[in-house]
């Protein structure tokens, strides 16, 4: 062990030393893994509640790690919003989710478009460059700007309404939907409903798991659901894990269900079959 002179201070500085190296490493790791093309994106089906048809996916990244193999985003989606990485990062999820779109809809045609739900993340949304950048997308790979939907949680706004609000408006205007994301877990998700265009509501696993057990956790989803429906908003519960919830949720009314017990997230090709397109 080394002698501290200066006690409490060193103490302090080689905390700060070590955490910065640290994101130092998780930084430089990420963007390697950026530039050799390392990431992947899974989609879990987004089923109506009353038919179990599939109506969209939700894409979520994956690391796809040469040694550890696929690296959960639970462990690298913070890193990369502290670094700043997210906006890279999240330019790559959205090119990929449009491209896959685009590509879904050309082999399926004359079947209803399959939405795609695509997470954004706080620091995308502060980004000056943002809505420049989904317009440019939506251009390039040609997906259907109406079957693009924006997954937004409540903290990724609370910063500076103003400007939240009108990069949303924004982005609404290029036609595609928004989502409000976690729903019920933050502090003013109401205000949140009423201040930015969201046009449906995800209702946070925490409470579709307790709706069976607890009845408090019941009449939070049933007010959830007719409160979105007043204001016009569509809602889909994520989380649902056993058929008791799914008629719990279809019997107060709620359109989309997502969750392991209709399909885990999957890779592309996984999700193509489901789909019924062929390969090729
Ligand atoms: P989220 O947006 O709340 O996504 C839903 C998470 O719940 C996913 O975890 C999904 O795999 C998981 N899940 C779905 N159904 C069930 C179920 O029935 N039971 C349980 N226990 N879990 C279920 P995943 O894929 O590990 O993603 C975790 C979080 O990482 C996401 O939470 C999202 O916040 C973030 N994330 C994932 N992909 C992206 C991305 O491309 N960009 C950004 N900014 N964040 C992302
Ligand atoms: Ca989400
Ligand atoms: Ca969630
Ligand atoms: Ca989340």
């Amino acid at each position: 062990a080394k002698e501290r002179g200066g006690g409490v201070y060193e103490v302090f500085d080689d905390g700060m030393r070590e955490r910065a190296l640290r994101r130092l490493e998780t930084e430089n790791s990420l963007r390697r893994a950026l530039l050799h093309d390392e990431f992947v994106l899974h989609y879990q089906p987004q089923v109506r509640m009353v038919t179990g048809a599939i109506t969209g996916v939700e894409a979520l990244v994956r690391w796809n790690h040469p040694e550890r193999g696929l690296v959960s985003p639970a462990e690298f989606i913070t890193s990369a919003e502290e670094t700043g990485l997210i906006t890279t990062l999240g330019a790559w999820v959205l090119e990929e989710a449009c491209r896959q779109s685009a590509a879904w809809s050309a082999a399926r045609p004359g079947h209803p478009p399959i939405t795609v739900s695509v997470n954004l993340s706080a620091r995308q949304i502060a980004h000056p460059d943002l809505v420049a950048t989904v317009a440019a997308t939506i251009e390039r790979t040609g997906v259907d700007p109406a079957t693009l939907c924006f997954e937004v949680t409540e903290t990724a706004v609370t910063d500076d309404h103003d400007r939240a609000a009108s990069v949303l408006h924004q982005l609404k205007a290029l036609g595609l939907t928004l989502a409000i994301d976690d729903f019920g877990t933050g502090y003013s998700s109401l205000r949140a409903l009423q201040r930015f265009p969201f046009d449906a509501v995800k209702i946070d696993r925490s409470f579709v798991r307790g709706i069976e057990t607890s009845e408090q956790e019941a009449a939070i989803v049933a007010a959830i659901v007719s409160l979105s429906h007043a204001l016009g908003l569509r809602t889909v519960a994520e989380g649902i894990e056993d058929v008791r919830q799914v008629q719990r949720l279809r019997g107060l009314g709620c359109d989309t269900a997502q969750g392991y017990f209709f399909a885990r997230p999957a890779a592309p090709e996984a999700l193509a079959e489901l789909l019924g397109v062929t390969p090729g």
